[in-house]
């Protein structure tokens, strides 16, 4: 079947995970400034989310992807997004892809004696599908397994458990402004890319 043709992008396509990338939801109470309520779950925002996405949305066209059940990612995006941002689309589990998750031990080594599992993982093929230029797109999640097939596309934040001190959107915004006009996302050397804005000069 011939690809189909990839329509220009005016601005990078950002594709945002949601659970502990930017909220986080528990069926225990943390604390009582919970934010809102899905299903069972309190939901708290990650600190700073609101000026996150609007200054987002200013560099980025910006998409959903998480690999909860459809409808919990429905409630949240309900929740958290401002109705004026478009969304180029909202993924759920069903746009993921079961996969044999790596046999990594608790010290984060491969290992084949290690109990393998299947997880849900995000493939960027289904986003070229789409139309999208994979050079001009990033892909945020908070699990590296998650989105192993999209290396060189993939940014991993350090995971949201809740912590009302937590500083990553704030890094995470200035180190994607850096991005946004590059020619060629995939490209760019993007580990440890917390130090290269926590070190870098303003
Ligand atoms: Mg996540």
């Amino acid at each position: 079947m011939a690809r189909k043709p990839v329509k220009k992008q005016l601005k990078p396509l950002l594709i945002l995970d949601l659970d502990e990338t930017l909220i986080h939801a528990s069926s225990t109470l943390l604390r009582p400034d919970f934010d809102f309520q899905v299903f069972h779950y309190y939901v708290y925002k990650r600190p700073g989310l609101d000026h996150f996405l609007r200054a987002c949305a200013e560099r980025f066209e910006l998409a959903i992807w998480s690999s909860a059940s459809d409808d919990y990612v429905a409630e949240v995006v309900q929740h958290i997004m401002p109705p004026d941002i478009p969304l180029a689309f909202v993924w759920g589990r069903s746009r993921c892809t079961l996969m044999v998750a790596p046999q990594i031990d608790d010290f984060g080594y491969y290992n084949t004696d290690y109990p393998s599992h299947y997880e849900y993982a995000k493939k960027l093929r289904k986003v070229r599908t789409r139309g999208f230029d994979l050079q001009q797109v990033l892909i945020v999640d908070d699990t590296p397994h998650k989105v192993r097939n999209c290396y060189g596309n993939a940014i991993y934040p350090t995971p949201y458990l809740g912590q009302l001190d937590d500083e990553e959107l704030p890094i995470l915004l200035k180190y994607l402004e850096t991005l946004a006009t590059n020619e060629n996302l995939r490209s760019i050397e993007k580990r440890q890319w917390q130090q290269r804005i926590t070190t870098s000069p303003e």
